[in-house]
């Protein structure tokens, strides 16, 4: 879980409010597969992938890599721990220092991870730039002389120079040309089977998490609601919030027309939440029992996580202490 302490003022007085940016968030990411994080901008989708990395320290928690737990690794192993989990943003433009040489941006990870020896430095920046494309002439370069689709390429070449075993890859091309978006996604496919790399792919893009996604977590608010492998998922989506997003998508078949969900009202604001299932006051399906009791994600059936009432009667503890979890 994560949490972030905001400041706000009631009356004159400072006092300090937790914004539940990511609230009971719980998924596990099996080996070699990509796993993709899908919901609206501001649901906590990056919020959850740099928590994993302990770019922001998650409020409590676990977070489980290869058995261990991450979050109680100090600096040095934490430092250790990076070299297997990398990440890749979704600007390639911000994320590129202007001044640096590409080389030397590549470069730049294996010396913080305290490789000394320049020349076998060299050598691993020549290797990954082979594997994603980039010719030796382009590492004499600087950032600006690329396009974009490049300029991504350069930033998987960076988070693979350390040979992870998990990338985190948060949106990685939603800043790019529908035509470079493949090739992109290609590329990290074909990454994907030469080193058995595993991915947890953030987007908010449900048409390129369908193409390139094995299994998916849909996220509302901060809170994980449904976890489904992708053709469960996309066939029949449980949760009501799922099925309104999915909606959204042109139908496979044509002749089957689907019925556009639009919902109503905008996401509340995370500093503010509504009382038990964060959803109801946008849910076509609310019931009055989830005003006040709160839903957690429990397998609905053997391929469906779901976080719903429809699926799950509330236990009693729910029911009675919903509210008193605001
Ligand atoms: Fe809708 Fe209730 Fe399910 Fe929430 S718990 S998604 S309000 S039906
Ligand atoms: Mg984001």
């Amino acid at each position: 879980m994560k949490y972030f302490p905001i400041k706000g003022g009631i009356f004159g007085k400072k006092t300090l409010k937790h914004v539940k940016a990511v609230d009971g968030v719980s998924f596990d990411v099996k080996e070699g597969e990509t796993f993709g994080i899908v919901g609206e901008s501001g649901c906590g989708k990056s919020t959850t992938g740099r928590t994993i990395l302990r770019l922001l320290e998650p409020t409590n928690g676990k977070i489980v890599f290869q058995g261990k737990n991450i979050t109680e690794l100090n600096k040095t192993e934490m430092r250790r721990l990076r070299k297997d989990i990398q990440i890749i943003f979704q600007d390639p433009y911000a994320s590129l220092n202007p001044r640096m040489k590409v080389k030397e941006t590549i470069e730049e990870p294996l010396i913080n991870f305290g490789i000394t020896d320049r020349s076998e430095r060299e050598k691993r920046v020549l290797e990954v730039a082979d594997q994603v494309g980039l010719s030796k002439a382009q590492l004499e370069r600087f950032p600006h002389a690329f396009s974009g689709g490049q300029r991504q390429r350069i930033g998987i070449a960076r988070a693979l120079i350390s040979k992870p075993k998990l990338i985190i890859a948060d949106e990685p091309v939603s800043a790019l040309d529908v035509s470079i978006q493949s090739q992109v996604l290609n590329l990290m496919r074909d990454l994907q089977k030469e080193f058995g790399l595993t991915y947890i792919f953030i987007s908010h893009d449900l048409s390129v998490v369908k193409h390139f996604c094995d299994r998916i977590g849909v996220m509302y608010l901060g809170k994980m609601v449904e976890v489904a492998d992708k053709k469960s998922l996309y066939d029949k989506p449980l949760h009501p919030y799922a099925e309104a997003l999915l909606s959204a998508l042109p139908s496979p078949h044509p002749l089957q027309k689907k019925e556009r969900i639009i919902l109503k009202g905008d996401v509340p604001s995370p500093s503010n939440p509504p009382s038990g299932c964060t959803f109801h006051p946008r849910c076509f399906s609310c019931m009055d029992v989830c005003k006040t009791a709160k839903p957690s994600l429990q397998p609905a059936n053997s391929q469906h996580m779901v976080s719903c009432h429809l699926y799950h009667e509330p236990n009693e503890h729910q029911a009675v202490l919903g509210d008193l979890y605001e």
